[in-house]
């Protein structure tokens, strides 16, 4: 007669199937790191839109304070939700580095 001790193993795991990561920025379900964090896919999509001309988003609310970043409220507001992001310590450098640096090196081989 076989012991009865992996039972109760399946139910168990269930419950953190629904859960998974969640976007650091908005809440979002995450579906993996992007620039450096723990994001969702539109926060990853914004972040990459956004991060060379941050500078030049207006938080609406006059940036006295930051507004609220949720699943509802990310949309409204790109300076604050660009600022959560940078908070989080996103960044864009390594894979666009990378980019500038392939080019160079192209660039130096062709015309040489
Ligand atoms: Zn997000
Ligand atoms: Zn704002």
């Amino acid at each position: 007669m076989a012991k009865s001790s992996t039972r109760s193993k399946a139910a168990a795991d269930t419950s953190s199937l629904n859960e998974g990561p969640i976007c650091v920025v908005c809440g979002d379900k995450a579906n993996g790191m992007h620039y450096r964090a723990l994001t969702c896919e539109g926060c990853k999509t914004f972040f990459r839109r956004n991060a060379r001309n941050h500078l030049s988003l207006k938080c609406e609310m006059g940036g006295e304070k930051s507004c609220e970043m949720d699943l509802y409220t990310r949309r409204h507001c790109a300076a604050c939700r660009m600022k959560k992001c940078l908070d989080m310590g996103m960044q864009i450098d390594s894979k666009y580095t990378i980019t500038i640096l392939t080019l160079m090196m192209w660039e130096a081989r062709y015309l040489a």
